[in-house]
């Protein structure tokens, strides 16, 4: 596995894979990497032949009271894990590397960041699609690969793709789950045992949830209601939303009788957690 801190050698890399005649995959990360990251990984490789990850903690996606600081970092580990996982390629830009002096072009993402984190987390997404934006364009990678884990940033991935002409295909990927259910993320370290406790109290909250609309509850002001309740009764948190919205527009609904996400953001202490599910009220089993 070969390992790049600069652009050019990182392209280097990659265009001599291409030469060789393997497809590419690649895999945005922040790195403190865990199996949701490693699941990328190995579709990456399985997919394209020639697996590539970057490890960049971005500084324009945090807010100025956010975790940027605290973000946790292991490049070691990271580096054993992505080899581990068959990756080719791993590039760890500096910030300096990633937005020189006088780096000053953003991209701005309107509608799709509207609701959910977009409002609680100004300027994040602008943040995130720049970024992506910018290692899309260093990879040069035949397919992209994206947790579904974060929804609203998987849409709006999508879409920045779509809109800018990206050529790089987004394949989204599912979430990974700890055996009771939580998420994979890199901020559950931040949790003491009993907030990891409380914490299954999310994916909890979004299953019963599911299970009301599969049970005829179609008011989408309903359901909000009993995924705060749930969440609630777990114990102390500060829930940011527990929403639900169109599953492609991220807009309200009304009803639900389309597709819909389900998405919670809740304050367990001082970690933020986020998770979601797709429910299809025609086809309540999938
Ligand atoms: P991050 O390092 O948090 O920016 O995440 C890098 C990529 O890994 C993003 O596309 C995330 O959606 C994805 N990811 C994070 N957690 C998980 C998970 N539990 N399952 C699948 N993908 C994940």
């Amino acid at each position: 596995m070969e390992t790049s801190r600069s652009i050019a050698t990182f392209r280097a890399l990659t265009a001599a894979a291409r030469v060789r005649g393997v497809q590419i995959g690649f895999v945005p990360t922040m790195g403190a990497l865990h199996e949701g990251h490693l699941s990328l990984v190995r579709a990456a490789k399985a997919q394209c032949g020639f697996a590539t990850v970057s490890i960049f903690v971005n500084p324009t996606q945090f807010g100025p009271n956010e975790d940027f600081a605290r973000y946790p970092r292991d490049e070691e580990g990271d580096l054993r894990l992505c080899a581990a996982a068959g990756a080719d390629a791993v590039f760890l830009p500096a910030v300096e590397e990633m937005y020189p002096p006088g780096a000053t072009t953003r991209i701005h993402v309107a509608t799709l960041g509207e609701h959910l984190c977009g409002p609680r987390r100004p300027g994040h997404f602008d943040g995130v699609a720049t970024v992506v934006c910018k290692l899309l364009n260093i990879a040069q990678a035949d397919r992209a690969y994206f947790g579904e884990k974060d929804a609203q940033q998987l849409a709006i991935v999508r879409r920045m793709a779509r809109d800018l002409d990206v050529p790089t295909e987004i394949v989204g990927c599912a979430t990974v789950r700890e055996p009771d259910g939580l998420a994979l993320s890199s901020r559950n370290r931040y949790l003491s045992s009993e907030q990891r406790r409380q914490a299954t109290c999310v994916y909890a909250s979004l299953q019963h949830a599911r299970q009301a609309i599969v049970a005829g509850t179609l008011d989408p002001i309903a359901i909000e209601r009993t995924m705060s309740e749930r969440l609630n009764a777990a114990g102390p948190c500060r829930i940011d939303y527990a929403s639900v919205v169109d599953a492609e527009t991220l807009q309200p609904v009304d009803r639900i009788d389309r597709p819909v996400l389900l998405a919670i953001a809740v304050w367990i202490g001082t970690t933020r957690l986020i998770d979601n599910l797709t429910v299809d009220p025609s086809k309540p089993h999938r």
